[in-house]
C-alpha cells in the first residue's frame, strides 16, 4: 500500500472553526472562506462512467459540482443544471473539466418551474445524445426557528424546489432512459434527525426519500435502478445563504462522532457507486455519508 492510501479520515480536511459569513440565497462557493474542497485538485477518475449521458441538478457548487467533476473524470458527458446568479461557479467548473477533455453543458433555470423541468430534460437529451444517468442534488435550505414565522411562501418553494421538481424531471427522463440507467436523488441526515429549525426542509427530505423508495419499486423490470445519498453536515453554499443561523457557522458539523463538517469531494464516490455498474443489485436504497450520525 502506497502510504498516502493511508490516511487519517478525522484530519484529512478542515477541522478549524468557520468564520461567520452570509451570503444571499444560493450563494456563491468562489466567495466562501474556505472554499468547499469539490475535488478539483484530488479526484482521479477510473472510466467507471465512460460514455454515459448524465445531467446533475445543483452541478455548479457544493456537492453537486464534486458530482460533476466526478462524473465526467470517470467519462460520462454532462449537463449541468443551477440559477443564473450561480453563472461565476458554473463557468469555473466548465472551464475546469473542458481543459481535461470532459465534455460539459451548462443549462441554467429554476426547477420551481414545471414547464422549464420539462425542457431541461428535453435539451439534455439532445446536447448529450440520449440520458441513462441523473444525479438530482439541486435543494433549498432556509432555517426559520418558529412555525408562526414559516410563511406559505417559502414551505411552499421548498417543496417546488425539493420535491415537485423530482416528479417532473423523472416523468419526462423516463421517456427516454434506457435499461441499465440511474437516478441518484439525494436526501439528507434531516430526513431520520430533523432539526427544529428546519421544519419545512427536514419534511421535503422525508418526501425524497419515499419517492426514491416507491419510484425504485415501480421501475425496478425496467432495468432503472433509483437511489439516494444522505450527507449530514457538508461544507457548502447552501449553509452559508439561509441555510443555518449565522451562530451555527463556527462549530458547523463539530458534533459529528468525526469531529468535523464534512467536505463535498467525500460523497463523490458515492455518487459514482450508485451510478454506475458496480452497485447493480442496489436500488430503493439511502447511502448515509454523515461522519457518524447514522440514519437509522
Ligand atoms: P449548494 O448550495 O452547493 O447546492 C444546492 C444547489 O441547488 C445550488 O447550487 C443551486 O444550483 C441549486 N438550486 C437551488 N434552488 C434552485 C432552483 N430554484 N432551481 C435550480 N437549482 C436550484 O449546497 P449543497 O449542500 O451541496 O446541496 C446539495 C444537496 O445536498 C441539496 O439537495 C441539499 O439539501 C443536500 N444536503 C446538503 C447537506 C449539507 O450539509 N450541505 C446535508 C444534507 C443534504
Ligand atoms: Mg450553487
Amino acid at each position: 500500500m502506497k502510504e498516502e492510501n493511508l490516511q487519517n479520515p478525522v484530519d484529512m480536511f478542515y477541522t478549524g472553526e468557520f468564520e461567520k459569513q452570509e451570503q444571499p440565497y444560493p450563494g456563491v462557493q468562489a466567495d466562501m472562506k474556505p472554499v468547499p474542497d469539490c475535488g478539483e485538485k484530488s479526484y482521479v477518475g477510473h472510466g467507471r462512467l465512460e460514455g454515459r449521458k448524465a445531467l446533475i441538478t445543483g452541478g455548479d457548487s457544493g456537492i453537486g459540482r464534486a458530482v460533476a467533476i466526478a462524473f465526467a473524470r470517470e467519462g460520462a458527458d454532462i449537463v449541468v443544471n443551477y440559477l443564473e446568479s450561480e453563472q461565476e461557479d458554473a463557468d469555473s467548473l466548465k472551464a475546469l473539466l473542458e481543459a481535461e477533455g470532459s465534455t460539459v453543458h451548462l443549462i441554467p433555470g429554476s426547477l420551481q418551474d414545471e414547464q422549464f423541468c420539462v425542457r431541461l430534460v428535453g435539451q439534455a437529451v439532445e446536447k448529450l445524445g440520449g440520458l441513462d444517468l441523473m444525479a438530482l442534488v439541486a435543494g433549498r435550505q432556509h432555517s426559520v426557528e418558529n412555525i408562526e414565522d414559516l410563511t406559505t411562501e417559502q414551505f411552499r418553494e421548498t417543496f417546488e424546489i425539493n420535491v415537485f421538481s423530482l416528479f417532473w424531471l423523472t416523468k419526462e427522463a423516463l421517456k427516454h432512459l434506457p435499461e441499465g440507467s440511474s437516478i441518484v436523488t439525494t436526501t439528507s441526515i434531516q430526513d431520520y434527525k430533523p432539526s427544529p429549525n428546519l421544519l419545512d426542509y427536514a419534511s421535503t427530505k422525508s418526501a425524497i426519500t419515499a419517492f426514491t423508495r416507491a419510484l425504485a419499486k415501480q421501475v425496478a423490470k425496467k432495468g432503472i435502478r433509483v437511489n439516494s445519498v444522505a450527507p449530514g453536515p457538508i461544507w457548502t453554499p447552501l449553509q452559508i445563504s439561509g441555510g443555518q443561523p449565522q451562530s451555527k457557522i463556527p462549530e458547523f458539523g463539530h458534533n459529528t462522532p468525526m469531529g468535523r463538517a464534512g467536505q463535498p469531494v467525500e460523497l463523490a464516490g458515492v455518487y459514482v457507486f450508485l451510478a454506475s455498474n458496480e452497485s447493480s443489485y442496489v436500488t430503493a436504497e439511502v447511502y448515509g455519508v454523515t461522519g457518524g450520525n447514522h440514519t437509522e
